[in-house]
């Protein structure tokens, strides 16, 4: 299986630090408020590779914290007259509402910087003792990256250009600074800001440090995968190196995973360009299994654009999959009996769909062509399966697509509440009908099925029965 590793640039075989286990730590979004689909990405392409692993029979330890206390969320509270906690609150009740109706498994630890205080402080103390920071006048607290001789190592950036001046950088108090490259471990409060006690002066904690502590606590200091946006490899990513290295004394993590970013006209989705669509909007419109399948259909690596087009086809393609599980579920009501031998034979054929699958995930995760393959499985399934397969046959079919859905996390199954009471109106309708026609009452089976129509429900009349499908 093999991974891209942003520190080394390349393809690298995985093996795990510790045999059979994996442990993940996924930059968690700033929560102010709603998610936008851009956020979404990253959330959904490492659920994914997570599910993976965990197909793969690896043990799985999946840490994603929330960055609960920051500027812009402090901004918020300010103009809506409440304290910073509530709006984080609520942000995250809405962030994991989202993450549900994109079958986002919940991490197996969510923690939140406000929560995590102490350790920070406690970290801070370790980098100043071993005379990796600094303090400023004012009680800041700067992370001297001059002493830490990897600094640069993961962006692989030119830092003696980017010292002498450039546009990567936001310097502020950079009169504070011994480096313009030193960065923020600890600042200051200003009023009506959220406050800790510590040695160095009222205030809160830099963004970066926060990663560093909750990713020890959780997962030690030797963690198998630390993965996010790409925009988060300068200076976030490079940040945590220098602060967890130089703390621990040993290293941080193996594997650097980055998703490109989700654009909308060649541009990325930001919040603060206001090009953004939340998931909100898009599930309003689509169902999130399609904003799901959008998502993987592309190279997590690969720059995605965003489009209706897009969706429109990601919209078609979900529902061909979608309507395969529900017609092996279908059939399955009423097959019978085991395996023939053609069955049998047969079923080798699609175990090369499976191996197709395997293939290009062990491959940094290539779910646009593992997508694919349960394509070619579908249409595979929808030319070999009937009313006369047998009950094992389909069974094992069954078996074979919903383990390949559930590493993509695409739910095959028409089986919420909604979904529920529709199917159960339909189904009254089409034993009306059924009724009606026994009764030779053709013009009211007629009545029912245009009715239907008109609601965008299209009935089949088949050899198994009658099917029913959205338009
Ligand atoms: P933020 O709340 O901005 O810190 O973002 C949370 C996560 O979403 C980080 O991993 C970001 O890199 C990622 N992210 C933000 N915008 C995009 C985008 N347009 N495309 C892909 N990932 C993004
Ligand atoms: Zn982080």
């Amino acid at each position: 299986m093999k991974i891209f590793n942003t520190m080394s640039r390349s393809k690298e075989e995985f093996v795990p630090i510790k045999p059979g286990k994996v442990s993940m730590y996924v930059c968690g979004p700033t929560v102010y408020n709603l998610i936008h689909i851009g956020n979404a990405r990253p959330m959904i392409v490492f659920d994914t590779v997570r599910r993976y692993f965990e197909y793969k029979g690896y043990k799985v330890n999946y840490v994603s914290n929330f960055t609960d206390v920051d500027d812009k969320i402090i901004k918020k509270a300010l103009e809506e007259g409440v304290d910073s906690s509530v709006i984080s609150e609520r942000y995250i009740a809405e962030c994991k509402k989202d993450m549900a109706s994109l079958n986002v498994k919940p991490a197996t630890m969510h923690p939140r910087a406000t929560l995590e205080i102490d350790g920070m402080i406690d970290m801070i103390k370790t980098l100043i003792d071993k005379g990796y920071a600094y303090v400023a006048e004012d009680g800041t607290v700067y992370y001297s990256t001059r002493k830490f001789e990897g600094y640069g190592k993961l962006s692989h950036k030119d830092l003696d250009n980017m010292r002498s001046g450039n546009r990567d950088l936001k310097v502020t108090g950079a009169d504070q600074k011994q480096d313009p490259l030193d960065f923020v471990l600890w600042k200051p409060k200003k009023d009506g800001e959220p406050y800790w006690d510590c040695p160095w002066c009222k205030g809160r904690p830099g963004w970066h440090i926060e990663c560093s502590v909750m990713s020890k606590r959780y997962l030690g200091p030797e963690i198998d995968i630390h993965a996010g946006g790409e925009d988060l490899i300068f200076p976030h990513h490079e940040n945590e190196i220098a602060q967890s290295e130089a703390a621990n004394g040993v290293p941080f993590a193996k594997y650097w995973m980055h998703n490109a970013f989700l654009n909308i006209d060649g541009v990325k989705m930001a919040k603060s360009k206001g090009n953004f669509f939340t998931v909100r909007d898009i599930i309003a419109q689509y169902d999130p299994q399609v904003l799901r399948y959008f998502m993987l259909s592309s190279h997590y690596r690969s720059p995605l654009n965003f489009s209706r087009e897009l969706m429109e086809s990601a919209k078609a393609s979900y529902e061909r999959i979608l309507n395969c599980g529900e017609n092996l579920k279908f059939l399955l009501g009423k097959a019978e009996g085991s395996l023939t031998e053609e069955e049998a034979a047969q079923l080798a054929e699609a175990e090369n769909y499976r191996t197709q699958f395997e293939t290009a995930m062990d491959d940094d995760f290539n779910t646009a062509d593992a997508i694919s393959a349960v394509f070619e499985l579908v249409k595979w399934i929808n030319s070999r399966v009937s009313g006369a397969s047998s009950k094992e046959f389909i069974e094992k079919l069954d078996g074979e697509l919903h383990d390949l859905t559930d590493v993509c996390g695409l739910i095959i199954e028409r089986d919420n509440e909604l979904e529920d009471d529709l199917a159960a109106y339909v189904e009254e309708r089409i034993a009306e009908r059924k009724a009606a026609k026994k009764a030779r009452d053709f013009a009211k089976a007629d009545a029912i099925r245009d009715e239907l129509k008109a609601k965008g429900i299209i009935l089949e009349d088949t050899r198994e029965g009658v099917k029913w499908k959205k338009a």
